[in-house]
This record gives C-alpha cells, structure tokens and sequence, in this order.
C-alpha cells in the first residue's frame, strides 16, 4: 500500500458502502490519514419520506453493526449521530469536524437527487472552513456521466451503453482496492473522545454506540445480526459470493425460475454496500476468463444484469426527474391511471385470485426479496391489467424490499409500465397465467406461498376454479390488457 500520509486528522462519512475491503473512501482516507475515524448519520425522517421501510433499514443497521467491528479490527473507531433530516446534516457535521479538529472529510458519492443536494450543501459548508470534502465514485464501475455516446448525449438505451461500457473497462482490469491499514490504537482510537454533544434541533448525541431503535421505525435484527433471515455485513456476502461463484454457470438457464434458488441474491448486499460492484464482477470475469461478453453464457448473462443496475444508476444523474416521481416518457403523464385503494390493498397483500401474483406480493411481504420475474410480472399485473399507477407499486416496494434501491426499483418499474427508457413495449403485457406455467411450471413456487391453493392440480394451479377460501381473480386480466394497450396508443 502507498502511503502518502498528508492529513493529520480524517473522518469518513459511511452511507450505503457499509464494507471495510475495496471501500474507495476509506482506502484513500486510510493512505492519507495520520489518525482516522468514521461517521454513519442516521436521518430516519427522510428516510421514511424516500419510503425506506422497516426490513431495508433494519438490514442497513445490522450491517452498521458488523462494519464497526470490522473497523475495530484496524482500530479506528465508528462513530453514531441520528438527525431527523438530511437537512440538518450540514450544520451537524461542520459542529463535529471542528469539535473533532478534523482536516478532511471523505465519502463515497450517492446519485438519488436528494442525496446529491445534501452531498452539495455539505460541501459548500465544509469549505467555508476550510475542511476538504472528498466523494468518490465507488457504488458503481464507472462514474455516472463517464459513458457517453459519440455525441456526448448520454445512453437512453440499455443495449449500446453496454456496449460501451464493456469498452471502456474492458482495457483495465477490474482491480479492488487494497484493505485499509491499520493504524495502532496509540496512534489513532486512543485519540478520539467516546461522545460529543451536537446541538442541532435539540440536544443530539455523537457515540461510538450504535442505538438498536430509530424514531419511526421497528427494527428487527436478531441475536446474529439476520433481518428476515438475511445474514448481514460483509462476511455474509463474501460467503454468498462464493457459494453463487459455485453455480454461476447455470445463471442463464435457471435464473427465471422463483421455485429454483439460483439466483445470487447479493442485491440486499450490493445496496447497503457491504459487497463492491467491482468484486462482483471480478469473481465474473476471473471464472470466464476475463471475458465481458461471450465465453461462458451464464457468466455473460449475470455481468449483464450488473451492468442494467449501472445503466439504471447512470440515469439518475442525467435525469433528475427521475429523482421527482415524474416518468422518463413525460407523455405517459396523460395515462388515466387508477387509484383504487381497496383493489391496490388486495395486491399489496396477494389477494388478487391470481395464484403467481399472490405467491410473489407473500414472497416479498414475508421475505423482504421477490425473484425478478415476479417483480416483472407483480409490476404488469399493477400497472397495465389493473392501471393502477406504477409509482403506488413503486413505492410499496420501496417500503417492503430488503434490496429496495432506489435506481433499479425505479427503472424496473417504468421498464415494466413502458413509461420508462428503453421499456417494455406499451403492447406487451405479461401475462400471469401463461407467465406462471412457464415459470413455475409444477406450481411448486405457488404451493409454498399460497397454500389455501396447494392441493390443486399442476394444470389447475395457475388459474384455478372458484373455491372456497381463495380469492376471485379481482379483475379481468385480458379486459385489462386490452384497456391499457389502447390507453397507451392514445397517447399522443
Ligand atoms: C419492478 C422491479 C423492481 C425492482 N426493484 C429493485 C430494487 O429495489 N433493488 C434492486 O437491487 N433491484 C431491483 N430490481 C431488479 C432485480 O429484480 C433485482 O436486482 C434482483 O431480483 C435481485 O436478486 P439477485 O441479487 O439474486 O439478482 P441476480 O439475478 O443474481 O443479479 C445480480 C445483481 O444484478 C443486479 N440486477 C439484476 N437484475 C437487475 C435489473 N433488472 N435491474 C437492475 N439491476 C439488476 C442486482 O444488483 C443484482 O443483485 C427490480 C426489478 C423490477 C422489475
């Protein structure tokens, strides 16, 4: 490791890069710093306005509490503060930087809109002190604006920003940074006081104790740190990492299938940032010898899905309406959408009558995860059969997923009510029934989730007749089709 030591004192504000190894911020801060520590800002009100919900934040929490005894291990002390409001960040940082005699600040850059304005103003207070404040690209390959078309407009299409962006890494390894030094206790945590008071809207408190309740959320984390059963921190996806790296081969194949468990399910991980997008794909690449595209096609096709998560979070800085509740297609502002609150309340809690929507919205209420064809098909069902607003789907979401991130979930939602860029066709809607016997062909998904349902027949299972103690499908799915085809094709 090159160290240039320039900073006598360095503070690294963690947010979603809740890891100690390949941890842009913290690597760089570790190189320049004589004595380091670490902040995590909790700000549950605006977290709860983003719809952040229980299970997402509950795991965020968890994973805070594995990453402070990671950075113990290079004895630099992990410091707590909960403030309503991204709002009042500013002010609470510049008060603890100058209490703490800090010189620099470091962090890895979020992209959501907010997050970038909170990012801005910190900034700009920071340097009326003449604090340094460094962001990072770290969530993802390469920063949001670096893949441009010749024209210098960026990608509104999936397919040519892979390609390009398969260009430009392709030159460079794919090289995770170094694990950050370890700095000797008499050096740096002997050096740092336990807590300090921070006087913004009220008497707040900076500890080196992460608290295990949040104002306005029910946190749920077990003895082992698990959150609906997901291990939590960075050794857990590393452990998982590995054991997908065992199976990535049949990726293609059997991705599609919910019932199969062969996906890697590292999304819950990728978000809160306890695994790096870069070890990812470096554990991709070294098993398809370093090949982006062709070579093995299940390796090829899980890099892609990568790359999707890239596109979608490139996205948001080139289309801050994005950040807004607006639709990348603003003339899919004239739809009629629907806001029936008794119909979006029987999908929300899968009663709709169709056993694989129902199966999925139990999935993601029990789990905190759902399978990405369900998410395709629980996202259609809403928003074209029904015509309910795709942003009402959106946001439940939001508030129920474990892995909720706000550029995937936004972009697989427009993708999937062709409001969005490069979206599904307006014409082709998935249909459930057909979707469901394909996809779950023995009903074995469908059984384990719905199981007033169970006994029926592999044929009958997808679409099943009336009985008793099953919901009547509460709407008619290819009246539904038809509607919205010919609302889209109003448009103007
Ligand atoms: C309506 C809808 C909402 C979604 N909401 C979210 C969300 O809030 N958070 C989230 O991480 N993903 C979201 N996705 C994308 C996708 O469903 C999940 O990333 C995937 O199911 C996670 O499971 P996995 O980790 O096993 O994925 P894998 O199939 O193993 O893929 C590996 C990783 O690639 C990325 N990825 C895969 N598919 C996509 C995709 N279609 N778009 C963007 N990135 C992708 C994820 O980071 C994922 O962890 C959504 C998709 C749809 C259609």
């Amino acid at each position: 490791m090159s160290r240039q030591i320039s900073i006598q004192r360095g503070l690294v504000w963690f947010r979603s890069d809740l890891r100690i190894q390949d941890n842009s911020a913290l690597y760089h801060a570790s190189t320049r710093c004589e004595q380091l520590a670490a902040i995590f800002i909790a700000c549950p009100e605006t977290w709860k306005n983003h719809d952040e919900g229980d299970a997402l934040v509950s795991f965020r929490m968890a994973c805070l509490q594995k990453l402070q005894g990671q950075l113990q291990t290079r004895n630099i002390p992990l410091y707590f503060l909960e403030v309503p409001e991204f709002s009042l960040v500013p002010e609470a940082l510049q008060q603890i930087i100058q209490r703490l005699k800090v010189e620099a600040l470091f962090a890895n850059a979020e992209y959501p809109l907010n997050e970038l304005r909170r990012d801005n103003a910190v900034r700009e207070k920071l340097l009326e002190h003449n604090v340094s404040v460094e962001y990072y690209s770290d969530r993802t390959l390469l920063p949001p604006g670096a893949v441009r078309a010749a024209s210098g407009d960026p990608y509104k299409v999936f397919t040519p920003f892979k390609r390009a962006l398969i260009q430009l890494c392709a030159g460079s390894q794919v090289k995770p940074l170094p694990t950050p030094r370890k700095i000797p206790p008499s050096t740096n945590s002997e050096h740092w006081p336990k807590w300090l008071a921070v006087d913004v809207k009220g008497n707040r408190k900076l500890t080196q104790k992460i608290p295990s309740q949040l104002l306005g959320y029910s946190l749920n984390i077990d003895g082992s740190g698990r959150v609906k059963g997901w291990e939590s921190g960075e050794q857990a996806a590393q452990k998982r990492l590995k054991a997908f790296a065992e199976i990535i081969d049949q990726y293609q194949a059997e991705r599609d299938f919910p019932a199969k468990d062969s996906t890697s399910r590292l999304s819950p991980y990728l978000n809160s940032g306890a695994i790096s997008i870069r070890q990812c794909v470096k554990m991709a690449l070294s098993q398809n010898k370093g090949l982006w595209q062709g070579g093995d096609e299940g390796i090829a096709c899980w890099i892609s899905e990568l790359i999707w998560r890239e596109f979608y979070t490139h996205l948001l800085t080139d289309f801050p309406r994005l950040s807004m509740g607006r639709p990348f297609k603003e003339e899919t502002e004239q739809i009629p959408w629907r806001y029936d609150e008794g119909l979006f309340s029987l999908w929300a809690s899968g009663e709709t009558g169709v056993p694989i929507v129902d199966a999925a919205m139990r999935q993601l209420n029990e789990t905190g995860w759902m399978h990405n064809r369900l998410r395709m098909i629980v996202a259609s069902f809403l928003s074209k059969n029904m015509l309910i607003d795709w942003r009402w789907g959106e946001r439940y979401f939001m508030q129920h997923l474990i892995d909720g991130d706000f550029a995937s979930n936004n972009g697989g939602w427009q993708w999937t009510a062709s409001t969005g860029t490069d979206a599904a066709p307006y014409f082709r809607v998935f249909n459930p029934y057909s979707q469901s016997q394909k996809f779950d062909p023995n009903g074995e998904f469908i059984r384990h989730y719905v199981p007033e349902i169970s006994s029926l027949s592999n044929k009958e299972i997808h679409e099943p007749p009336m009985i008793e103690g099953y919901p009547q499908v509460i709407c008619d799915v290819s009246a539904g089709r038809k509607r919205a085809i010919e609302v889209f094709a109003n448009l103007k």
